[in-house]
């Protein structure tokens, strides 16, 4: 089947989370402890506790991931009230110095200029709210090779919710059998996107060893450690 369209997973997929988030939090506690003079341990207890309370309540939707309701719930804690300024401040705090430290993976914008040029649709789907999404694109630079963006928040619900794909395939008016997912996340990426007949690669640094795991939708048809590689994926996957 002749592939028209890449799918794309954004966090962790196309720039590292890892190092962005570290630095935004760090930010976050020296405006915290600059208005309440708090220890970094009491600050990471209080933050993992309130988002995983926000998570449970709001599981399965964009909203579970809203930092500023991280915050506000985390100044519950603390303060025993609403404390609108701070609660904006640190919510601030967290995404500016985000988007200020996200950085492209190697090969991800000459992939996307590559994949362009042979006339292929992308679309990022990702497991956010719409806005900071927006805002990635711009910070990351790809807005131009990017056709579309398809969110959680406007799905109602996150990967591997069908509808999620789903929503990607008909803004690209797109079949499943014509488009491919790229996504780090064998749970959300690739177990959604296999559901529904989506061809799957997997990014990951660890080695595959999927013969241990079941046939279940969450092994993906290829595995990658780098953007680059998908090229020559897609390539074959034309001649089939
Ligand atoms: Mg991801």
């Amino acid at each position: 089947m002749v592939k028209k369209a890449i799918l794309f997973d954004l966090d962790n997929t196309l720039y590292e989370y890892e190092p962005a988030h570290k630095k935004a939090l760090r930010k976050v506690y020296r405006v915290l402890n600059k208005a309440i003079n708090i220890s970094s341990k009491k600050f990471m207890r209080l933050y993992n506790l309130s988002r995983l309370e926000i998570h449970q309540e709001l599981s399965g939707t964009a909203s579970s991931h809203n930092r500023t309701l991280y915050f506000q719930r985390l100044v519950e804690k603390t303060h025993n009230t609403v404390e609108s300024k701070l609660i904006l401040k640190l919510s601030d705090a967290y995404w500016n110095t985000f988007l200020k430290n996200m950085k492209l993976k190697k090969g991800v914008l000459s992939t996307l200029k590559e994949l362009k040029r042979t006339g292929f649709k992308i679309v990022i789907i990702s497991d956010l709210t719409t806005k900071i999404q927006l805002k990635k694109l711009l910070v990351l630079k790809i807005n131009d090779y990017i056709d579309f963006l398809a969110t959680s928040e406007e799905a109602g619900s996150e990967k591997p919710h069908s509808i999620m794909f789903l929503l990607a395939l008909n803004k690209i008016k797109c079949l499943p059998n014509e488009s491919v997912m790229v996504g780090d996340n064998k749970k959300a990426d690739i177990s959604g996107a296999n559901a529904l007949g989506i061809d799957t690669i997997l990014i990951s640094k660890q080695k595959g060893n999927f013969k241990k795991e079941l046939e279940d939708y969450s092994k993906p048809n290829y595995l990658i450690k780098e953007i680059p590689e998908l090229l020559k994926i897609i390539k074959d996957l034309q001649k089939k």
